[in-house]
């Protein structure tokens, strides 16, 4: 239910898509006890309005979902992994297009920039180098002949960049690369003590003008900020960094996040890929939507909850 009505997504999102994708049908206990039954058990159905799609991610402010009836896909025979380490930013953006427009469709596409390789190799070294600007992380799955061809060009068209490339021979040695991107949360922790984790979306072709713009909301704010994400679907964490007991740093980050969601928003993108509206971002969510737009939630709301029991106060203010 949780991950239905968040609509979660992770790394592989690039090419499996978010739960969204995968849900074909719902029974949701919506006002008054009733039952609405969306969707059904079948691929294609143009049948009135998408209420299925409606529902999930509406983080449990419409009603209940008591049956989910899902798509289900077989597992790719073989994986394989390659990392590349940048000298700088903007060649990220570039090598992002460059692959994702070359015929070859990843699995996962992940970034992390200088920061975020510093603070897992302070926390616990797997061996990247710190002196690199960023680095991307590339998987491939599918028929094990076509995965090693398919990580021989993606490793072609990095190198041509200018970029360092590693290829895992191993399941083991692909996992040790991945072990870097996992333990980003724990390695932030050790960082400072107060963090605000944003997950911005931008449109990828916009991607190489806008992240060293990132760069320079915290340098105007003199803040700390460590970026990663799942750049192949233009979904960035944008942390900023901040001392729990230093009020003012504490206001200069929550600033600095207002102007990140105003740079995603100035490239059509949107405040978040993941994470989700809640409470904290209600405020922002009259920004992407507009006036006109945010009525037409605020009605959708009144429609399916109108005493506000769903999970009151969030996503909406009613
Ligand atoms: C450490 C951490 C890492 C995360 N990483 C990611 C990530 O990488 N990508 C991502 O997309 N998300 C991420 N999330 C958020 C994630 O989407 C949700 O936490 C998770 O999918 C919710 O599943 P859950 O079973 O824990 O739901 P819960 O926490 O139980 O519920 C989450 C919400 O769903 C609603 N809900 C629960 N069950 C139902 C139901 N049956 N019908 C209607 N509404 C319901 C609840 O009202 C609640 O608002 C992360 C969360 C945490 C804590």
């Amino acid at each position: 239910g949780g991950n239905v009505a968040e609509n979660a997504g992770g790394p592989r999102c690039l090419k499996y898509g978010v739960t969204r994708e995968y849900v074909l049908g719902l029974e949701t206990v919506i006002k008054e006890g009733k039952v609405i039954r969306t969707g059904s058990q079948v691929l294609k159905d143009v049948a009135g309005y998408d209420i299925t799609k409606l529902l999930v991610g509406s983080e449990g402010t419409l009603g209940l979902f008591t049956e989910i009836t899902l798509k289900l896909i077989p597992k790719p025979k073989a994986r394989m992994t390659a990392l590349a380490t940048f000298d700088n930013l903007e060649t990220v953006g570039k090598a992002v297009s460059k692959i994702l427009t070359s015929g070859i469709f990843p699995s996962a596409l992940e970034f992390m920039d200088r920061d975020a390789i510093r603070a897992v190799e302070d926390f616990k070294p797997v061996g990247l180098p710190k002196d690199a600007e960023a680095l991307l992380l590339v998987e491939v799955d599918g028929h094990p002949n076509a995965v090693k061809e398919e990580i021989a060009e993606v490793g072609r068209i990095l190198q041509q960049l200018g970029a360092k490339v590693q290829v895992a021979k191993s399941e083991e040695e692909a996992q040790k690369l991945w072990t870097a991107r996992k333990n980003l949360g724990p390695a932030l922790g050790n960082l400072k003590t107060g963090k605000i984790n944003e997950d911005i979306v931008f449109p990828r072709i916009y991607l190489p003008e806008a992240l060293p713009k990132l760069r320079e909301i915290a340098k105007k704010y003199g803040l700390l900020m460590v970026v990663f994400g799942h750049i192949g679907d233009g979904n960035l964490h944008v942390n900023f960094l901040y001392d729990k007991s230093n009020r003012e740093e504490e206001e200069k980050a929550e600033r600095a996040v207002d102007e990140v969601f105003e740079l995603a928003l100035s490239y059509h993108g949107s405040i978040t890929g993941e994470h989700g509206v809640g409470l904290t971002k209600r405020k922002f969510l009259k920004w992407q939507f507009g006036e006109t737009g945010y009525e037409i939630l605020k009605g959708i709301k009144k429609l399916f909850d109108p005493k506000n029991l769903f999970n009151p106060g969030k996503v909406i203010e009613f």
